[in-house]
C-alpha cells in the first residue's frame, strides 16, 4: 500500500521544486511565492502530512467543511483562504473561520464583511482591525466562472474602497481558462497581472498579491507574476 504521508511529502517537495526552477526561469524571488494547499474534501490526516513539511497556508471552499475541521483541528493552527464562492449569508461564520476572502467579487459582499469586521473591532475596542480580501476576476470570461469582468474590475475596487474602511483589498485572483493551450493560459496570468498594475495606478492601493496558478499551470502563472500559487490534486491526489 502506499504511504499517504510519504506521497504527500514528495509532492510537496517536487511541487517547490518546480516553483524555484520557474522563479528563476522568470528573474524572481522564489521566497515571493506561496505555496497554498488546497484541502477541500481533504481528510485532516492529509492536511497534517502537508503541514508537517513546513505548509501552513491552505485554501477551502466551502464554509460548513472548514468549520467541521476546526472543530476537530489538533496541533499548530494554520493560515486558511476562502477561495470559493461564498453567500453573503454565511459570511459573518466565513469571518470566523478564515483569514482571507479571496473571492470576493461583488460590492454587496464586501458591505458584509465590512460590517462584520466593524462590529467585531468596536466590540474588541479596536479601530484598526481590517479584514483581507481579494478581488476574484473571471479573466477568461467562461460562463460557468465566479469573479467580476475585467471591465467592471476597477469600478468595484473604487466601490470597496470608498464603502468599506475595514476591508483591505490585497490583490487579485483569477482561476485560469479551460484549455490545454499554454499560449491561452499564459495570457490570462498576463492579463490579470496587468490588470493588477493599472488599478493599483489609478487606485493608489498597493494590491501585493496575485493569487493564480493551480495544479495544471502554476508554473506558467509563476511565469506571469503569480504570487500565490492554490494547488490541491498536485499535493494531495484526486479528490
Ligand atoms: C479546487 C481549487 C483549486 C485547486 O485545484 P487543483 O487543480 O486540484 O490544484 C484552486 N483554486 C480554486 C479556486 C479551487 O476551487
Amino acid at each position: 500500500m502506499v504511504n499517504l504521508r510519504d506521497e504527500i511529502t514528495r509532492n510537496i517537495g517536487a511541487i517547490r521544486e518546480k516553483i524555484a526552477s520557474a522563479a528563476a526561469k522568470s528573474g524572481r524571488n522564489p521566497g515571493d511565492i506561496r505555496l497554498m494547499g488546497v484541502s477541500k474534501f481533504q481528510p485532516l490526516e492529509s492536511i497534517y502530512a502537508a503541514r508537517d513539511c513546513g505548509l501552513f497556508l491552505f485554501g477551502e471552499n466551502r464554509v460548513q467543511e472548514r468549520e467541521e475541521k476546526i472543530a476537530r483541528w489538533e496541533g499548530p493552527s494554520v493560515e486558511c483562504h476562502m477561495i470559493g464562492h461564498l453567500q453573503k449569508n454565511k459570511a459573518r461564520k466565513a469571518l470566523e473561520l478564515f483569514d482571507c476572502v479571496e473571492s470576493v467579487d461583488n460590492t454587496e459582499l464586501a458591505l458584509v464583511i465590512e460590517r462584520v469586521t466593524r462590529e467585531r473591532s468596536e466590540a474588541e475596542g479596536r479601530t484598526d482591525g481590517r479584514c483581507p480580501i481579494m478581488i476574484e476576476v473571471n479573466v477568461s470570461g467562461e460562463e460557468t466562472k465566479q469573479g467580476i469582468s475585467p471591465e467592471k474590475c476597477f469600478a468595484l475596487i473604487d466601490d470597496i474602497a470608498v464603502k468599506c474602511p475595514h476591508v483591505e483589498i490585497k490583490g487579485l485572483m483569477t482561476i485560469g481558462p479551460m484549455t490545454d493551450d499554454e499560449k491561452k493560459i499564459g495570457a490570462a496570468f498576463a492579463a490579470l497581472r496587468k490588470l493588477r498594475d493599472d488599478a493599483r495606478g489609478k487606485s493608489g492601493l498597493i494590491l501585493e498579491h496575485l493569487s493564480m496558478g493551480m495544479s495544471g499551470d502554476y508554473t506558467l502563472a509563476i511565469m506571469e507574476g503569480s504570487t500565490i500559487v492554490r494547488i490541491g490534486s498536485a499535493i494531495f491526489g484526486i479528490r
